[in-house]
């Protein structure tokens, strides 16, 4: 069965990648396109419906799945407008505050969402593979992490790597608030051992790189995943809508539910 689409900041660099692939993919179709009215004429002369709000486009498409990768303030509408109409949406935005969260949560019990910071399968595997590293390892391994992105990224650190670093945290008995460190100037004295290290790098047009860092005595053990294109991540994307497609709502869902 074919998976229509809807895409949502259809002209941004990953929503030109999912509609590209939507359109491309056998079992997916794009049902229409969503960016805010100055960047609309660019996407003139597409084969789908176009609209600068959301709301506008869904009746016109009934039953497809929303794909959201834009800002959190965007992709809240997005939710309010999906718990409005019945439909299902996939969220791939970053950098949502504690209070956008817990409205994200609350938008979920009345439609199938989901939400990943991250929709590469190798990413999502590594989140699995990281804690148990982690306990193996034990307490006398330091655990940072780098990461590095292209120079337009709006938040820091990126969404994975906060998600790797709540894994990791969990996996050593602590919440990542309690211990992350993302900034150290100054004379900051010894590294306190109950702490997880999120640097971020930014700089030209790499797409994501992630590396988590083990350094125990004498020796450490590097963790490394490079995202190539973001290809990736819209492959994950639209296989996490066609798999929320006859989800009923009732909580945010993510990649482990899909695995
Ligand atoms: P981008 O800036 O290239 O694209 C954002 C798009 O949203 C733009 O076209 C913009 O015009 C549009 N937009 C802004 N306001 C809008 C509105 N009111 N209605 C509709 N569209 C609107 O950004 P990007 O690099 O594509 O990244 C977008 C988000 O996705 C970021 O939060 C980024 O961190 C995240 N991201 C997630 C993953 C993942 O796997 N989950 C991968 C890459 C990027």
């Amino acid at each position: 069965m074919s998976t229509a689409i809807i895409v949502v900041g259809a002209n941004g660099r990953m929503g030109r990648t999912i509609s590209h692939l939507a359109a491309m993919e056998p079992g997916y179709s794009l049902a229409g396109m969503v960016d805010s009215k100055e960047h609309l004429g660019k996407l003139a002369g597409a084969a789908c419906p176009v609209a600068d709000t959301l709301a506008a486009l869904l009746p016109q498409a009934p039953g497809a799945v929303v794909i959201d990768f834009t800002a959190p303030v965007v992709s809240l509408n997005s939710a309010k407008a999906v718990a409005a109409a019945g439909s299902a949406l996939v969220i791939g935005t970053t950098g949502f505050s504690d209070a956008e969260r817990a409205e994200l949560e609350a938008l979920a019990q009345r439609a199938p969402i989901f939400w990943s910071s991250n929709m590469s399968i190798g990413v999502n595997v590594l989140r699995k593979v990281l804690p148990e590293l982690a306990r193996a390892l034990g307490e006398p391994y330091d655990i940072e992490i780098v990461e590095l992105h292209h120079n337009r990224k709006k938040d820091s650190p990126s969404g994975t790597a906060l998600t790797l670093g709540e894994g990791l945290a969990q996996a050593r008995g602590w919440k990542l608030e309690d211990v992350r460190c993302s900034s150290r100037d100054g004379i900051i004295g010894a590294r306190p051992k109950a702490q997880i290290g999120i640097q971020a790098v930014r700089g030209g047009d790499v797409v994501g790189v992630h590396t988590v860092y083990f350094m125990g005595p004498g020796e450490r053990i590097e963790v490394s995943h490079h995202a190539h294109s973001r290809e990736t991540f819209a492959q994950g994307a639209l296989r996490a809508a066609a798999w929320l497609a006859d989800k009923k709502p009732g909580r945010l869902y993510g990649m482990p539910d899909m695995f």
